[in-house]
């Protein structure tokens, strides 16, 4: 095994269990391993730490499997790590009877680079390192294993394979999907999966206790929801009972499956459903323009700062839509906003938001503080920006 040997003083976050090496804390390679191999890595004083998968394209030069520098890591490693993983969700109480529920939350879950989403009877996994494309084989097996699932569909087609050098590559990796439609019942809302399309893996599942939450809220409200995807929020809203659900997406195919998604479900009442394609940077404008106001706002935009380098940038964003949301409100009303970007902490989108807030004259506070739901659970050494952060601020 080849031996990836620290510059004096670089193991300090290995130490603390944050499994990332990058290239600036090798000092050198002893041996030969190709991009995915296993490699053990040393201090500056030969001290054995772990052992990680190497990824010589990777700003991230190795990724930990293991701090257990004897561990093996081969197939019976996957079968033990991907059965832990998905014995957790069972025996969390919270996450009880969720057909749509993620099982391997990456680094958290001790894999690096392997999500996988459960969908009814269908398991979607995305390999982003080259440690987890070099094991797909025993990933897959070890999810049909634990699992008993009839399929396993690849999304592999993220951008962030290019860092690690990898291609893109999508498909049935293990038996075949369902002909029609896959569906899932999310707290009483049937929602439709497109494993192949869709985003991510098809679905938002961290957002699944906020939409419920905002359901909670809803009742006899005027409800706005902004970047609606496939109409996650406004289901819910509708289902809490909401008295009109505008929801606004850019996205043509997005809004097509909301309004499947509306059709799987005729238990809601669609005539208080309204949908605009449009940038709801514009439309938030044009809300403002037209006279309306909501009690009830929900922004759950994609991720503005994919890294900290984007920041500056990313918060001037949140700011505009902050805003422009807090003006549309009445009295009383809930702005529920969210951030999913590496580069901006729970701390700064506080700032942005209160910004926000005094920018738009309001005066308001802190409700419910929102996170991802347990299925996505956060190492304690991952940086802190790495997670979906949410505040629901109430107006007076
Ligand atoms: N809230 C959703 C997930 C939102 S994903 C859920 O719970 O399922 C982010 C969405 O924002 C995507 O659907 C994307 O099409 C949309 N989007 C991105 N930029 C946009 C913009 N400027 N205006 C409107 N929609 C946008």
């Amino acid at each position: 095994m080849a031996r990836l040997i620290l510059k004096p003083g670089k193991e300090r976050s290995l130490l603390r269990r944050h499994p990332w090496v990058f290239a600036g804390s090798v000092a050198e390679l002893d041996g030969r391993a190709r991009a995915g191999d296993t490699v053990e890595v040393l201090n500056a004083d030969g001290r054995v730490l772990a052992r990680a998968a190497w990824s010589p394209e990777s700003q991230i030069r190795a990724r930990v499997w293991s701090f257990d520098v004897e561990a093996s890591i081969d197939h019976a490693f996957f079968k033990r790590k991907v059965a832990a993983a998905v014995a957790r969700r069972s025996a969390h109480p919270l996450l009880a009877g969720q057909a749509g529920l993620r099982l391997i939350h990456g680094e958290s879950d001790g894999l690096p680079g392997v999500i996988a989403d459960r969908y009814g009877d269908v398991v979607v996994m995305q390999l982003t390192s080259a440690g987890a494309d070099k094991w797909r084989a025993a990933i897959v097996g070890a999810l049909v294993q634990a699992t008993g699932c009839t399929a396993v569909y690849e999304r592999s087609d993220s951008e962030v394979r290019g860092l690690e050098g990898l291609p893109p590559t999508a498909g049935c990796v293990h038996g075949e999907l369902p002909a029609g439609p896959l569906t899932i019942v999310e707290n009483g809302v049937t929602m439709e999966v497109d494993v192949v399309g869709g985003h991510k893996t098809g679905f938002y599942l961290d957002q699944r206790d906020n939409r419920l939450l905002t359901g909670r809220l809803a009742a006899g409200r005027q409800v706005l929801n902004c970047f609606c995807y496939t109409g996650g929020f406004s289901l819910q809203a509708l289902a809490g009972g909401a008295a009109g659900v505008l929801s606004i997406d850019s996205s043509g195919p997005a809004l097509a499956g909301a309004q499947r998604n509306l059709a799987h479900n005729p238990q809601l009442d669609a005539s208080r459903a309204e949908w605009r394609e449009d940038d709801v940077f514009q439309a938030l404008r044009a809300l403002r323009a037209e006279g309306r106001r909501f009690d009830l706002i929900v922004l759950d935009p994609p991720k503005f700062a994919p890294s900290a380098a984007h920041a500056e940038r990313a918060a001037r964003a949140y700011k505009d839509i902050n805003m422009l949301g807090f003006r549309l409100l009445n009295p009383g009303g809930i702005l529920m906003s969210y951030s999913c970007s590496g580069g901006v902490g729970l701390e700064l989108f506080q700032k942005i938001v209160a910004g926000a807030a005094i920018d738009a004259g309001v005066d308001a506070r802190i409700i419910h503080r929102l996170a991802a739901a347990a299925d996505h659970p956060v190492g304690l050494a991952v940086p802190e920006g790495e997670y979906l952060k949410g505040l629901a601020c109430q107006v007076g």
